[in-house]
């Protein structure tokens, strides 16, 4: 069965299901959205945002693009924040990078002539780099390096987010939130919480991964 096909009869089984377990499900889903988060993540298949947060259709509303940028100058972006900040009123922006990162890890190395629109989109990723050249350079291995440089990254997307007019001039602004997500363990690792880009808070998401065990 052909991979298309195969989607619109696990849809089928889905939305079978879905109201089976609750017959309003669907019927609220009709009414309206009000989601209190905004996820802007990478675009690889590996990373989707409701399945990795166990979230449902309506909690979360989704930007994604390679590399997990936040780019004012980009229409899609800018009406997607702008939709879910004034409009409809999220609690949260939450930017989301991944350990392993396609994207991170090709503004490393030398560019591709035949993708011109991931260069140009990963153009300020590169800028990024060569602004921490040196704490880069200290891992030899690529995968290393790239992997800085998608934490580096979310920081970086954080404070351009945190500082823009539409996320800054609301009168109760949004929470802007970095995370990591590792492919090797599904974990997520906090960067930045809350206003503060604090840096990475390893050993508080230790303990919480530690009392969620306990529970
Ligand atoms: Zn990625």
């Amino acid at each position: 069965m052909n991979r298309p096909k195969r989607m619109l009869l696990e849809n089928l089984a889905w939305a079978r299901e879905t109201a089976h377990a609750d017959a309003q499900f669907f019927p609220r889903l009709a009414q309206g959205q009000s989601p209190k988060v905004l996820w802007i993540g990478c675009a690889d298949s590996r990373v989707p945002a409701e399945t990795v947060t166990n979230a449902n259709p309506g909690d979360l509303f989704v930007h994604r693009n390679i590399a997990n940028l936040f780019s004012p100058s980009d229409d899609n972006t800018m009406s997607v924040l702008e939709y879910a900040v004034r409009v409809l009123k999220v609690d949260h922006v939450i930017i989301c990078g991944h350990y392993g990162c396609g994207g991170v890890r090709a503004s490393l190395l030398p560019q591709s002539s035949d993708l011109p629109h991931v260069n140009r989109r990963i153009a300020p990723l590169c800028a990024l780099g060569e602004r921490h050249r040196d704490e880069l350079d200290a891992h030899a291995e690529l995968d290393a390096r790239a992997n800085r440089l998608a934490e580096l990254n979310v920081l970086e997307q954080v404070r351009l987010l945190q500082q823009h007019a539409v996320v800054r001039d609301r009168e109760a602004p949004p929470l802007v939130h970095g995370w990591i997500f590792g492919l090797h363990d599904g974990l997520i690792n906090v960067l930045a919480c809350g206003y503060e880009a604090e840096g990475i808070t390893q050993d508080d998401r230790r303990m919480q991964v530690a009392s969620l065990q306990a529970a």
